[in-house]
């Protein structure tokens, strides 16, 4: 049986309790293997490796960032030589299609490859300054963080581990990954590949186990600087409150309920196509996901249809046979989508198609849900409130401009959000209006990591990818250098 270990302080371990956990492929039902069932011991064992690591050994933060970005750009190398393992591992794991995890595999490779060579290029700067003392240069210099307690959801194991694992080794942060416990596999597989790439003993540390005992841990723990964090609002809001012990950092990337406006000016084909892409897309376990279609009354009918029709032709069934729609990541996340799904039709909207477990073919022993779309919403719904995570899209009518600002808007989340229109300056104005922090114009859901990623309101805080996703694992500081010769004179 393949066993899933926690790899601390340059060591592989078994849980130090003995427990272990059964790892399930969720299309299938059968065992992938047995992950370590970490607790807090554990946790406070990493904590301890990487504060060595971090503030006695200094090697991985000393280290010049160009040696650095070479070993980040050995992981790259051995992660592509590896893409077809990873890229099944995952699917089997998560669920999801397999050309989807190859797609993660991919991004991921080019992650580190981006921050391998971003923390090589010039940061902070250098002021020309006199405040009366003479003349002076005034230095910013950026620095890690210390010990980052990273930890991460199971929509995409890999790649969110990697999201974080990148800035923030490029950074020179020593760290401890928790990834979500019903998907370890991956995450074993990556630190494999950390640790024959040479990252030194103590710089990179991964607990296996909940969120209850592992992560508490993490989060309470005043021997960590900085908790990374990407879950549910609800999980966010527990670990702001539970961090302040020490004042950690805390970058939170949380859930969203988005809002995909289309005007009837638009293209039919490709906005119903982009909308697929926005709510179906890893099954709809994605948390940029357009899950309320706002449509322009007029429009509605045709878009509607022609939805329908095609998510109903959508193929659904194992996801290393490469169907559209793979797996729900576990029988209980299945089960709370389907009761969603209940109170949809309890509450009064219309469901078109979909709105059930399929059984049929090769999903018979697994957790699958059909392409859901319903129709005759309103925004008191709990469909409409409530982040469902899984294949289910809303639809909405407006007459305005205005109107669909407002509906886009009244959400306590801000995450993400789309505009379809032929018109760009209306474009332009509406997606200025949408208070949410990834938007897109006439398509949903790619995302680079060039560009910052983060939410407004209840979806979170800081921004990860891009220049401000390396920021978010580094501190400034100011250097002040006296370039005048003798006394100031400052006392006569
Ligand atoms: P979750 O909040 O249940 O768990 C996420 C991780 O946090 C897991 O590793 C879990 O074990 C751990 N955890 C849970 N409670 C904790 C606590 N109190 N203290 C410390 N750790 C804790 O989320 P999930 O069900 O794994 O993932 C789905 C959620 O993630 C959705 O809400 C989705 O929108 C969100 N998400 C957000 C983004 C983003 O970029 N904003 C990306 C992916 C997923």
């Amino acid at each position: 049986m393949t066993e899933y270990r926690n790899y601390i302080g340059g060591r592989w371990q078994e849980a130090l309790s003995g427990k272990t956990a059964e790892i399930i492929n969720p299309a299938t039902g059968e065992s992938l293997g047995a992950a370590a069932c970490g607790g807090r011991e554990d946790a406070r064992m990493a904590i301890e490796a990487a504060d060595k690591s971090f503030y006695s050994d200094g090697v991985w933060r000393r280290m010049s960032a160009q040696d650095r970005g070479d070993i980040l750009l050995k992981v790259a190398d051995e992660m592509e030589k590896e893409k077809d393992n990873l890229a099944r591992l995952e699917s089997m794991n998560q669920g999801k299609p397999l050309r989807e995890a190859e797609c993660d595999v991919d991004d991921a490779v080019h992650c580190f490859r981006y921050y391998a060579g971003l923390i090589t290029k010039p940061q902070g700067g250098i002021y020309d300054v006199n405040q009366g003392f003479g003349r002076m240069h005034s230095y910013m210099v950026h620095e890690p963080i210390g010990v980052c307690a990273l930890i991460t959801p199971w929509n995409y194991p890999l790649l969110m581990s990697v999201w974080k694992l990148a800035p923030a080794l490029a950074a020179g942060n020593s760290v401890i990954l928790k990834p979500a416990s019903v998907t370890p596999a991956t995450s074993v597989k990556m630190f494999e590949i950390l640790e024959r790439t040479g990252i030194p003993e103590g710089a990179a540390n991964l607990v296996l186990g909940p969120g209850g005992s592992v992560g508490s841990e993490l989060v309470e723990n005043i021997n960590v600087d900085m908790i990374a964090f990407t879950g549910s609002t609800e999980a966010g809001q527990q670990i702001a409150r539970a961090s302040v012990g020490n004042l950690k950092k805390t970058g939170l990337e949380l859930g969203g309920k988005s809002p995909n406006i289309i005007f009837a000016d638009s293209d039919l084909e490709q906005a119903v196509e982009w909308a697929m892409i926005g709510i179906f897309m890893n099954q709809g376990e994605i948390c940029s996901g357009g899950s309320r279609i706002l449509i322009e009354s007029s429009m509605h009918d045709r878009f509607v249809s022609r939805l329908v029709e095609r998510a109903e032709a959508m193929t659904i069934g194992n996801p290393l046979e490469n169907p559209d729609i793979g797996a729900m990541v576990s029988e209980s996340h299945m089960n709370k989508v389907l009761e969603y799904i209940e109170t949809g039709k309890k509450e009064g909207a219309i469901c078109l198609c979909g709105g059930k477990r399929c059984t049929e073919g090769n999903c018979e022993k697994g957790f699958f849900i059909r392409p859901t779309v319903f129709d005759g919403c309103d925004s008191s719904m709990t469909i409409v409130r409530e982040e469902i995570f899984g294949p289910v899209v809303t639809v909405q009518t407006f007459d305005s401009e205005e109107e669909a600002v407002r509906m886009a808007n009244d959400t306590r989340y801000g995450l993400a959000g789309a505009v379809f229109t032929r018109d760009i300056t209306r474009a332009m104005r509406v997606i200025k209006e949408v208070r949410a922090g990834i938007t897109w114009i006439n398509c949903y859901n790619p995302c680079f990591n060039e560009a910052p990623w983060g939410g407004y309101k209840m979806s979170g805080t800081g921004r990860e990818l891009g220049i401000h996703g390396l920021e978010e694992y580094q501190e400034i500081k100011q250097i002040n250098i006296n370039l005048e010769e003798g006394p100031v004179g400052w006392y006569k």
